[in-house]
């Protein structure tokens, strides 16, 4: 089984990929277009600014085959990058103390029943959740959780399903740091380095045909900014073909 997912920031000022390619909910539309022709069904998770900022296009996303998670309010803020550095330095977690998550889970929790929309599954931005960020979602009535890197099967902590993504994500692959022979191991390749985009995706199959093999769910994360900036989808296409020789899900249809 197939679960596609990706990120969706609201329009934070000048974040690199968006002075490339715009807006990340316009190619959120452009990513679901594609999804739609080969019938996968997806989650994006979202920025709760984002449904404020742009009602209009949330409702066309609504139009696809795709559940709608939360992504954190706005990326902790507009001092995201500085906030996060002193979180971690004082509370070693970069989605900062209880009260400021629970502060920002609640922020984006509303900003989906504005919409009439219920937030049933959730990812921290940079993967910042701690133990206290599931207790919190609980609380709040999220079921499910795709927050964490690595080859650790689903699993269920004290009322959430945690989902984690075990194919190598495609931004921190492709997209940042040197391009080094050690980086084709596909797990180093997350903390180590870059490859080609083409060899991620080689990998990316590699990986799924095995777990299909074994009767393993392939949890993904392709970010349709990320997609744009490569080469404007071309890959991607290549991808969602592949994709489609299997069944796929939504993160709260995941079932063990
Ligand atoms: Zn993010």
């Amino acid at each position: 089984m197939i679960y596609l997912t990706g990120d969706v920031h609201c329009a934070s000022g000048g974040h690199w990929e968006q002075k490339i390619a715009g807006q990340d909910i316009d190619n959120a539309v452009k990513y679901l277009e594609i999804l739609k022709e080969f019938n996968i069904s997806s989650t994006l998770f979202l920025n709760g600014k984002c449904l404020e900022e742009d009602r209009q296009k949330v409702k066309e996303l609504l139009s696809y085959d795709v559940e709608i998670g939360g992504h954190t309010y706005d990326n902790f803020g507009s001092m995201g990058v500085i906030k996060s550095y002193i979180f971690r330095k004082i509370w070693g977690c970069i989605y900062g103390p209880v009260w400021y998550q629970r502060m920002d889970i609640k922020k984006t929790k509303r900003a989906f029943e504005k919409l009439g929309l219920t937030m049933k599954s959730w990812r921290t931005h940079s993967f910042g959740s701690n133990k206290k960020t599931s207790e919190i979602l609980v609380q709040e009535g999220v079921g499910y959780i795709s927050d964490i890197v690595g080859e650790v099967k689903p699993f269920d902590d004290r009322g959430i399903i945690h989902l984690p993504m075990n194919i190598p994500v495609d931004v921190v692959t492709i997209a940042y740091g040197e391009l080094k022979p050690e980086s084709k191991n596909p797990f180093a390749s997350c903390t180590k380095g870059r490859i080609n985009p083409e060899e991620w995706f080689e990998i990316l199959k590699g990986r799924i045909d095995e777990n299909e093999k074994n009767n393993r769910d392939s949890i993904l994360l392709i970010h349709p900014i990320t997609m744009a900036v490569l080469d404007d989808f071309d890959l991607f296409k290549k991808i969602a073909g592949f994709l489609s020789k299997y069944e796929s899900r939504k993160i709260s249809e995941f079932e063990k």
